[in-house]
């Protein structure tokens, strides 16, 4: 049993959101630099990206949110250059692309549902790391592209990178034209929420080549 209490000043997290952007939002609402933050924490961004399951608990007790979930949509860093993600097994750098993506609509209702600025506000989903997700099923709308970053803890540190992009997400610059979700849209969102069905689809491994 770990004894940690909920910071004071601390964020909600988004339904879907990583360990990394939920971090990164906790230390700007306590007005700290991330890295020391983590250093003073116990809790170092590294080991958040990696996933470790007692930091990720540490770090759902101080922002009081549910370590399970919080879980779930971070990646875990495995033996060989593996992530796992909602349950599936990818090579590394799958997961860990130097662009980040998002849904313009899900970050502008971040903004508009919070009191805090923007960029405190906006978080990124876990599913949205996944390749193969290319649209927002709750709003149609495609995943763009909102940063690249080969330098994974500036990649990561999402408040940072959306001080600079959150003005002009809100004012709709990065809006898209919608599209129907197809079969295969509403499949992969079952089968990373709920993991694999019993289709022949859910047979296959989502992902198992590293090229
Ligand atoms: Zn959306």
């Amino acid at each position: 049993m770990i004894d940690v209490a909920p910071l004071p000043l601390r964020t909600a997290s988004v339904p879907r959101e990583t360990a990394f952007s939920h971090m990164s939002r906790l230390a700007a609402a306590n007005k700290v630099d991330l890295r020391e933050f983590g250093f003073e924490l116990g809790i170092p961004f590294q080991r958040i990206l990696n996933g470790e399951r007692d930091m990720i608990r540490i770090l759902a007790l101080l922002g009081g949110t549910d370590h399970e979930c919080l879980q779930h949509w971070s990646g875990t860093k495995l033996e060989g250059r593996r992530h796992e993600l909602c349950g599936e097994i990818y090579p590394a750098k799958t997961i860990r692309s130097p662009e980040i993506r998002g849904c313009p609509i899900c970050l502008k209702q971040d903004a508009s549902s919070s009191e805090r600025s923007p960029e405190h506000s906006m978080a990124i989903r876990g599913h949205w790391l996944v390749p193969h997700v290319t649209i927002c099923l709750a709003h149609e709308h495609p995943l763009v592209p909102l940063w690249r970053e080969t330098q994974p803890f500036a990649r990561y540190d999402t408040v940072t990178q959306f001080r600079s992009i959150a003005p002009a997400i809100v004012a709709g610059e990065f809006d898209r034209e919608i599209r129907e979700l197809t079969d295969f849209d509403k499949w992969l969102e079952a089968r990373l929420v709920d993991g694999p069905g019993n289709g022949w689809l859910d047979l296959q491994l989502l992902i198992v080549t590293e090229n």
